[in-house]
């Protein structure tokens, strides 16, 4: 049941239309289930502990769209961005490949007798023995930005499938990349002579515009400036490349402008057939697909309509993100009062972030359950009911750079209870 009334101007809801039905029902109805079964008065030490909620249906939902959207373009799912086996599991038979920053995500997506071709070990700086580790395994793409890492791949695997990673302009994106990797085009001919003096295997360009951009002028600039690189190949003698990698960076939310922006450019300036596309996607597939439920475990009060509220996730655990990703994640109030409180997930809130105080007159702060002031989800929310403890929080959309960061500081384990559904075969 939607609560009219709880529809109202969220500053923190974002109004993007579906592209397909949401899941809402199914995800709610696993979180009760697995609430129902716990009984706080009795349950062993941490039965009551945060879990996620992964809809490995929504995955498929996100392909479908994206070979929509990108129908040319092969995506690598960027590992690094939510690791869970089952994840990678899907992915994979969906036919997605796969992008691995280290030794041992190439390692977890190996066992899954994924052929290595699929993989491209895109981190331009790698140390020597994870370049010997590759070769090893017949993992042939990778990154490169400097002329150190040349040097270092004509020794451990002169055979690599190379790409060159230029730099972006990612000033307008939530987590930056440029900063850190990246060439700038003045370095491009430096770096294609050293490929050519040391006789090496050029295959393509990669770059990526940052995580979370609002300007998408960067994504059609970088593609120029790919040109720029194919080009200059050609100019100096060596061999014509084959693949453009467009990176990561996509977002659900906004991935039907981006995309366009990408066929604009793409078809500008790599018209015909003859270059294949690839990207490196990591939020775009995973962000919607997980749902997280906390448990309110301890609660001070203020006065009449205001308290701290301690949840058993924070920012050392899944929430993580708020520091390393600049997300926000939003709460909800999933159980109160011996009551499930069912919202859709997408256009309605039972919390607001801005004070309203004739619907909304309890003011709370958030904090996770480690010793340290810095652990705090949120300083100010409003809700309607006063929450206690043994209560229940949702947090929606939090799949991406969230489990995959958590630490085990303060001796609270890592998060890795999973529940798994697939809103596209299972009955409601
Ligand atoms: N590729 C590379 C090289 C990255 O560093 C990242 C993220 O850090 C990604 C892909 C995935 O980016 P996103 O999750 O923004 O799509």
């Amino acid at each position: 049941v939607v609560d009219s009334d709880s529809i109202v101007n969220n500053s923190n809801t974002k109004s993007y239309k579906l592209p397909y039905e949401p899941a809402h029902e199914f995800i709610f109805n696993s979180l009760k289930k697995r609430i129902e079964s716990i009984n706080e008065d009795t349950c062993a030490p941490g039965e009551e502990n945060s879990f996620f909620v992964c809809d490995l249906g929504e995955l498929e939902k996100l392909y479908k769209n994206w070979k929509l959207e990108l129908p040319n373009v092969q995506p690598f799912y960027a590992v690094k961005c939510n690791p869970n086996e089952k994840i990678l599991q899907t992915l994979d038979q969906l036919g997605i490949n796969f992008d691995c920053a280290s030794k041992s995500e190439i390692d977890k997506v190996l066992s899954m007798n994924v052929d290595p071709e699929r993989i491209i070990y895109a981190n331009p700086c790698k140390a020597s023995s994870f370049i010997r580790y590759a070769q090893t395994k017949n993992v042939l793409k990778s990154t490169f930005d400097n002329v150190e890492e040349l040097h270092k791949i004509k020794k451990f695997h002169p055979n690599s499938e190379l790409f060159i990673r230029i730099a972006t302009d990612d000033s307008t994106a939530q987590c930056r990349l440029s900063t850190k990797y990246g060439c700038e085009l003045s370095d491009v001919e430096n770096l294609l002579q050293a490929v050519k003096d040391l006789d090496l295997n050029l295959v393509g360009v990669a770059f990526h515009v940052g995580s979370g951009a609002s300007d998408f002028t960067s994504l059609y600039q970088a593609v120029k400036d790919s040109r720029y690189v194919f080009d200059k190949c050609i100019e100096m003698g060596l061999p014509e490349l084959k693949i453009l990698d467009i990176g990561g960076g996509f977002q659900f939310e906004s991935f039907h402008e981006s995309s366009k922006v990408v066929r604009v450019a793409l078809e500008e300036y790599f018209p015909g057939d003859k270059v294949k596309f690839m990207a490196e996607p990591g939020r775009y597939f995973v962000s919607t697909a997980l749902t997280l439920a906390s448990n309110v475990i301890a609660k001070r009060t203020i006065s009449n309509n205001e308290a701290m509220l301690y949840i058993n996730d924070g920012v050392y655990g899944n929430m993580n993100c708020i520091l390393f990703d600049h997300q926000e994640p939003i709460p909800r109030i999933l159980y109160h009062n011996n009551e499930f409180h069912y919202y859709d997930f997408e256009s309605s809130t039972n919390m607001l972030k801005k004070n309203d105080v004739s619907k909304y007159p309890q003011k709370v702060s958030i904090w996770g359950p480690t010793c340290d002031g810095l652990d705090c989800i949120t300083k100010e929310y409003y809700l309607k009911h006063d929450l206690e403890v043994g209560d229940w929080f949702y947090f929606p959309n939090l799949g991406a750079y969230t489990s995959t960061a958590a630490t085990p500081f303060n001796g609270f384990q890592q998060h890795s209870d999973t529940l798994y559904i697939n809103s596209l075969k299972d009955a409601l």
